[in-house]
């Protein structure tokens, strides 16, 4: 996979990108990354990329112009182009998925006031981290680079994966590490006791209870088996 970011602010991929995980997976050769500074495709004497909106409002737009020659520079047919924005439906685990399919990501990191909004007609899509504004989008990019590499990493097993937040629409179960016992909290003895049956009942029951406490919306949108319904209802009653 190869995935090109194009921003303002290159400096701030440096530390991201030569980081514990994510730097063995571009070691690994699973994905190569291209950071590439939209400024080197002004043509302006002063390197400009921005001007003031028509119409008057605050702030300055990042110029069309400048955008598309950045892109169609780093561009292929195979291309899928990302837009950071805060104009679109949060970002999702199934979004990482999805994309993480894609041969050749380019994501675009907007900054200031925003873009020009003709440059929508040259993205295929546009992705928002959250409902809420930040100052550029790189911060946005790099979450969303983290979400897919680590789905191409072989280091992370298809186990570990299927039983995080999200991918079967609940969210992890409590995990714990030794020691067993810390300032009197105790690991729950099904974990220890190697009762595998058990273990995996336990694990399903809790990870409901936390999908039921924290995120009831995606119990509306799961389908529950026979067990799980029962279990919900268990936690139900014993939250009474
Ligand atoms: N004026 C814009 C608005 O109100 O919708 C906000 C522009 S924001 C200050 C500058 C850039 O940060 C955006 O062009 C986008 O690239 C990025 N950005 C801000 N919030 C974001 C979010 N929630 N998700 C993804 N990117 C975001």
């Amino acid at each position: 996979m190869k995935i090109t970011i194009l921003t303002l602010f290159v400096e701030q991929f440096n530390s991201f990108l030569n980081t514990s995980i994510i730097k063995r997976i571009i070691d690994k050769g699973l994905v190569e990354v291209k950071v590439v500074d939209i400024r080197d495709y002004s043509l302006d004497i002063h390197r400009h990329v921005d001007d003031t909106p028509y119409g008057g409002g605050a702030g300055m737009l990042m110029k069309v112009d400048v955008l598309v020659r950045a892109l169609k520079d780093n561009q292929n047919p195979s291309s899928y182009v990302l837009l950071t924005s805060p104009k679109a439906k949060p970002y999702k685990q199934e979004d990482a998925y999805r994309l993480s399919k894609k041969e050749d990501l380019i994501i675009v990191c907007g900054h200031y006031e925003g873009i020009d909004a003709r440059f929508e007609d040259y993205v295929d899509e546009n992705v928002s981290i959250g409902d809420y504004v930040l100052t550029g989008g790189e911060l946005a990019a790099m979450v969303v680079m983290d979400s897919i590499m680590r789905l191409l990493d072989e280091g992370i097993s298809a186990d570990s994966l299927k039983e995080e937040s999200y991918t079967n629409g609940l969210l992890e179960y409590p995990q714990y590490t030794r020691p067993v016992e810390f300032e009197g909290k105790e690991v729950p003895f099904v974990l220890t006791n190697g009762n595998h049956e058990e273990i995996r009942k336990y694990n399903l029951k809790m990870s409901l209870k936390e999908t039921y406490l924290y995120r009831k919306d995606l119990l509306d949108n799961k389908t529950l088996n026979d067990e799980e319904k029962k279990m919900l209802q268990e936690i139900i009653n014993e939250l009474k």
